[in-house]
Order: C-alpha cells, then sequence, then structure tokens
C-alpha cells in the first residue's frame, strides 16, 4: 500500500469537522501540516491533534494516525529536547574540589500525552520555555541565554558569602572532621536567614519568599547537605577502622588463650613464660611470632634470651611441628585416662 503524507491522513481523520475545533489554539499549524508547508511535524504537535480528534468523537491513538504515512520521528524533533525551567527552583552540584555548578530546575516541555507542562509543579510558578524577547524554545537544561538573540532568562544568583567561604576553605575537602566547622557555620545562617526571611515576609505582607530568597535557602541546604554527609561518611570511617581494630584484638586474645591452654598441658609451661607471653602480647599482633619466641625458648636453655637471636632461629622447630608435638602429648594423655 502506497504511504499518504501525515497531512493528508490528518485530513481524513478530520472529515467534516473544522479545524478550528481540532486546535483552538493553533488552527494555523493544523492548516499548514494538511497543507504540507510542514511535513514532518513534531511528535507533540500531533498528540495535540490526535487529542483534538479525541474531543470531535474519533477515537484515533497516536499510533493509529502515523500509521501508513510517510512521516518519521526525527531525532532532533524528540520533545525531550525542549525543557521548561522553574524560575527559582535550582539543580546543583557540588564536587570534591569545591566547584559548584548551578542550573535551574528543569521538566520536560510536554507529557506523553503531548500536553504542555505550563507550571512548576513545586512551586505553582510560571515555567519558562521560551525566550521572552524573540519566542525561541528553550532547548537544554543548562541553558542560561537565548540562543536565539542572547537574552538572559533569568537574573543571576546570589550565592550568600558565608557559603562561598565554606566552599573554598580547602581543609574542608582533605582533613577529616574538618566539613563541621562548614556545618556549624552554615546552619547557625541558615537558621537566621529563615527567620529574616518570615520577619520580612510579615513586614511586606507576602505569602511567598520571593525568588531571590527561595534560592539563597536553596543554595545554603544543599551546600550544608554536601558537608553533612560528607561529615558522616568521615565518621562512618572512622567508626569502622576502630571496630576493626578491636576485632583483630579481640581474636588475637582469643587465640592466645587457646595456645596458653594448650602450653599448660605440656612441660613447657612455665609462669615466668606466661608473664613474658602476656606482656609481649599488648605489644605485637603478630601471635605466630610470639608463640614462635615460646618454644624457641622451650627447646633451648631456658636462661638463653627470648628476643630470637641467630643460634635460636636456627634450631628452633616450626609452629607447625610445636603444635602436632603437643597434640601428640593431649592424645597420649587421653589415652591414659581412658
Ligand atoms: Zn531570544
Amino acid at each position: 500500500m502506497k504511504k499518504i503524507s501525515i497531512g493528508e491522513k490528518v485530513k481524513q481523520e478530520r472529515g467534516e469537522e473544522k479545524q478550528s475545533n481540532i486546535m483552538p489554539d493553533n488552527q494555523g499549524q493544523l492548516s499548514q501540516i494538511e497543507s504540507g508547508k510542514i511535513k514532518n511535524p513534531k511528535k507533540h504537535t500531533l498528540m495535540e491533534i490526535v487529542k483534538g480528534l479525541n474531543d470531535i468523537g474519533n477515537p484515533i491513538t497516536f499510533e493509529e494516525l502515523i500509521e501508513g504515512t510517510t512521516w518519521e520521528e526525527s531525532k532532533g524533533d524528540d520533545i525531550a529536547t525542549e525543557v521548561a525551567l522553574s524560575p527559582s527552583l535550582l539543580d546543583m552540584r557540588l564536587t570534591d574540589d569545591g566547584v559548584l555548578t548551578i542550573s535551574h530546575k528543569s521538566y520536560p516541555l510536554y507529557n506523553q500525552d503531548g500536553e504542555m507542562n505550563k507550571y512548576c509543579p513545586e512551586t505553582g510558578e510560571k515555567l519558562i520555555y521560551e525566550c521572552e524577547s524573540c519566542g525561541r524554545k528553550v532547548e537544554n537544561a543548562e541553558q542560561k541565554f537565548c540562543m536565539g538573540c542572547g537574552e538572559e532568562y533569568f537574573e543571576s544568583i546570589d550565592i550568600p558569602k558565608v557559603v562561598k567561604e565554606e566552599i573554598d576553605f580547602p581543609l574542608n575537602y582533605i582533613q577529616e572532621g574538618d566539613s563541621f566547622g562548614g556545618i556549624d557555620h552554615l546552619s547557625k545562617f541558615l537558621m537566621a536567614y529563615k527567620e529574616g526571611t518570615q520577619k520580612l515576609m510579615k513586614e511586606e505582607n507576602r505569602k511567598k519568599p520571593t525568588i531571590r530568597e527561595r534560592q539563597t535557602l536553596q543554595v545554603v541546604e544543599f551546600v550544608l547537605n554536601y558537608f553533612k554527609k560528607k561529615f558522616i561518611n568521615e565518621e562512618n570511617q572512622r567508626d569502622s577502622k576502630v571496630s576493626t581494630d578491636e576485632s583483630i584484638k579481640t581474636e588475637l586474645f582469643r587465640q592466645a588463650a587457646i595456645r596458653i591452654t594448650e602450653k599448660m598441658d605440656t612441660d613447657e609451661f612455665s609462669l615466668d613464660k606466661l608473664l613474658n607471653f602476656t606482656q609481649d602480647l599488648g605489644k605485637t599482633d603478630d601471635l605466630t611470632e610470639l608463640v614462635e619466641q615460646w618454644d624457641s625458648s622451650s627447646l633451648n636453655d631456658e636462661n638463653k634470651s627470648r628476643d630470637g637471636n641467630p643460634e635460636n632461629v636456627s634450631d628452633k622447630k616450626s609452629v607447625v611441628e610445636q603444635n602436632d608435638a603437643i597434640n601428640n602429648k593431649k592424645e597420649k594423655k587421653g589415652d591414659k585416662n581412658v
């Protein structure tokens, strides 16, 4: 079957109905699509047409409308490339080297049904989606100026001095625990600023904070939360380090207790050795070395030093062999008891 243009298809589906009943806000556009002046309208425009057709009692879907037509969704025209920006809500990023980037919070200009998103869902403000001077659409979320005429969309954002100081302070990024100072300064400032704003709103008989006030609050809260997270992270790391140290010690003493019990069953045991062993235990975390010292001192003359001088090292048995010997002795003892 030969494909027809989208304009022809729309005209067919419209039938006898007036163009203005399908697209009351943009009859001209519909006329241009039907006449073929606009050959490949954007998807959201077709969605609006579908909605209009549904409204006049034609239950057509978007898929049905484009079926059998030459219409193609071109990448550049994807509705996701058109955005609407919130005048006062901000998106912020703060990197670990202290670079703060701020852009206005963005929404897609159209929802899945092709309906326009006109107001900020969080503040109720009118979203910015086109240039006030030349009408060109906003194309990406980071955009601050119109790419058609250079007009600035928003007033520049004011970053409070206290925030700048905390971000610029290098110790906040390199030294553990130093983010606490930042938290302290910023939360005090935030509290005072909130109080001040409330007072001002009362005096000026306003119900909502100004755009500038909203933005200052957001910037301070964001940077404060950044340092809070960083601080909590640092504390958690410190805690886990402590618990690791403690678990190593606990395990060491447990192992040492096993070794001592083993030695107590043999003739290698003496109170002196036990004292030396426990004293050294506090200074080291190498249990094997301590056991070797104990063992080598038992193999040699009792008067020789325990400090592992070359003579001792050369003729001492390995710990494994020693353990085997201990086990054998235990077994023998056990046999006797039976
Ligand atoms: Zn412009």
